[in-house]
C-alpha cells in the first residue's frame, strides 16, 4: 500500500550551485529519498545531496528571511530582506 503511493521524479539537486542529476521518491508529496540519476554522465551524488530530506524537512529549517536584532532576530519576508540587503550595502555612488 505504501508503495502505491511512493513515486519517483528525475530532476536536479539544489542544495549547492554543482546542480546533479537526481532521482527522488516522493510520498505525500514529502520527499523521502534522493539518488544518483541513471544514465547522466556524472552519476553519483555527495553526501550532503543523498541526505537532502533530513535538510529538506528538518523542523528547525529557516522558512522565512531572518534580521539579526534581539536574541531571537526579527522575522521578515522576502521582499523586506531585499530592502535590508539594500540599505545594508555601502552606496557605490559618491
Ligand atoms: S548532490 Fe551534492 S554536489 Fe550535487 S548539487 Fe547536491 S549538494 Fe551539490
Amino acid at each position: 500500500m505504501a508503495e502505491e503511493s511512493r513515486e519517483t521524479r528525475n530532476g536536479l539537486c539544489g542544495i549547492c550551485p554543482a546542480g546533479c542529476f537526481v532521482t527522488v521518491t516522493l510520498e505525500k508529496g514529502g520527499l523521502v529519498s534522493v539518488g544518483p540519476q541513471a544514465g547522466t554522465p556524472m552519476g553519483i551524488l555527495c553526501r550532503i545531496g543523498r541526505h537532502s530530506p533530513q535538510i529538506v524537512h528538518d523542523p528547525d529549517r529557516l522558512l522565512y528571511p531572518l534580521k539579526r536584532v534581539g536574541p531571537k532576530g526579527k522575522e521578515g519576508t522576502n521582499s523586506s530582506a531585499s530592502r535590508w540587503t539594500r540599505r545594508s550595502r555601502p552606496s557605490w555612488r559618491g
